[in-house]
């Protein structure tokens, strides 16, 4: 076996006898699942070896192939990923840091996370209300000045997964060189009230820790040496971030949805209506065959575009190819699931309603499917133009 296969089937036999019983317990909130909870199934994790299975002991990260495996092996729970500590957003931000922090910046902030024993967050949207950054990130409104050794951030920000309970933010705002990150210790900005929650969203989605935040930053003083990169260097960093974050997206919902075609598939089995069993009505039959086509096509999409990744590409069009497809292929795979299993599909009786709300939303994190196509419309309009002009 090779060693993505290896760890993914340690992952996949973890999530499914240990993880998945706690799908039911009381801790799994409507705004994500308690940080007690995540830390009793970390632990757990950390006994069984799996802890971050994604970055090995000597701090590489396996191959973008190889993470497909393992993460599409964590997401057969909603849970799974918490538990093995591949969720969003940190798996993003560990990936990020590894790339672009210095060595004293990984010791403070990229540590903890590696170890699952913190949480961060990262903050680039902002309220649509106020005209700030959404699909448009060049809307931000958030300021970033300079003031001797540190820098004075201000705005507010939407939509901040896992704010509540992160220790450690990424913070994205505008300096006069350009959208700049900042690294930011958050139990002592909220300490000190320089960030405030005002309030978690009620959401469609329930799997992540903290929910999604509204947040007020008033004259938050960051030290210098927390800045990320360079001033003016925020996209170019949110870059390296962006590509890999919605394809590590993509393989965690897939083993989602893969295990909801499961609990479907058992259902249209064992249940029977007019004399025989669902799946022996055609209508149930072809639900069932197109989740297989699509699961299929969803993973070898995922797979095409890790191999672009591993080679060192940026891969902007292939991850947007890659987000559109596979986004919208889980979508029909969940829905025809809560359709095969009748009413018990939209109880909470089975992950398969919770799969399906997870994956709605997930057509417009990290990027909607209309703006994906509207950048690839533009390469497409580009590349012909230096081909014919
Ligand atoms: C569950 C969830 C978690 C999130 N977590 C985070 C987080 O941790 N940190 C963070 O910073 N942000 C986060 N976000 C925010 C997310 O990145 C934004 O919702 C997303 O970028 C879209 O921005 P918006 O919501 O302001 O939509 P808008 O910019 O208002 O766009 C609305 C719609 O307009 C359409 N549209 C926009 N532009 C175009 C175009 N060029 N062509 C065609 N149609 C277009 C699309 O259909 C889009 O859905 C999260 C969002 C959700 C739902």
């Amino acid at each position: 076996m090779t060693r993505g296969a290896d760890i993914a089937t340690q992952v996949a036999a973890f999530v499914r006898e240990t993880v998945a019983p706690f799908e039911r317990d009381p801790r799994c909130g409507t705004h994500g699942p308690s940080d007690e909870l995540v830390q009793e199934l970390r632990g757990l994790a950390r006994t069984a070896g799996v802890l971050t299975p994604h970055i090995l002991p000597d701090g590489s990260h396996l191959t973008h192939r190889e993470t497909a495996q393992v993460l599409r092996a964590a997401g057969l729970s909603p849970l799974g990923p918490l538990a093995v500590n591949v969720m969003a957003p940190d798996e993003g931000n560990m990936y990020l840091l590894g790339k672009a922090a210095s060595a004293e910046q990984k010791t403070r902030f990229l540590d903890p996370l590696v170890s699952g024993e913190a949480r961060s967050a990262f903050f680039m949207t902002e309220p649509a209300a106020d005209g700030g950054a959404g699909s448009d990130p060049s809307m931000m409104l958030t300021t970033a000045v300079a003031d001797g050794n540190h820098w004075v951030v201000n705005g507010r920000k939407a939509f901040i997964t896992g704010a509540d309970g992160a220790r450690i933010g990424i913070v994205m705002a505008k300096a006069e060189e350009g959208a700049t990150m900042f690294l930011v210790d958050l139990p002592d900005a909220y300490e000190s009230g320089a960030i405030t929650i005002e309030r978690v969203l009620d959401t469609i989605d329930s799997s992540m820790p903290g929910g999604h935040a509204v947040v007020q930053i008033t004259d938050l003083r960051v030290p210098a040496d927390q800045m990320l990169g360079n001033p003016g260097e925020g996209f170019k960093l949110a870059q390296i971030r962006l590509a890999p974050a919605r394809l590590t997206h993509c393989m965690r919902w897939l083993g989602s949805c893969q295990r909801a075609h499961e609990i479907a598939t058992d259902y249209a089995n064992r249940r029977h209506a007019f004399g025989k069993p669902l799946i022996d009505h055609e209508g149930v039959g072809f639900m069932l065959a197109e989740n297989l086509i699509d699961l299929k096509q969803a993973e070898l999409m995922i797979d095409w575009c890790a191999d672009v990744l591993d080679t060192g590409a940026l891969g902007t069009a292939e991850s947007s190819m890659a987000k559109v497809a596979v986004s919208e292929a889980l979508m029909r795979i969940a829905d025809r699931c809560v359709q095969v299993m009748g009413g018990t599909g939209v109880t909470g009786d089975t992950i398969v309603e919770q799969v399906f709300r997870e994956v709605r939303a997930f057509r417009i994190y990290d990027g909607p499917t209309e703006v994906h196509k509207w950048s690839l419309a533009k390469k497409i309009k580009r590349d012909w133009r230096a081909a014919n002009l």
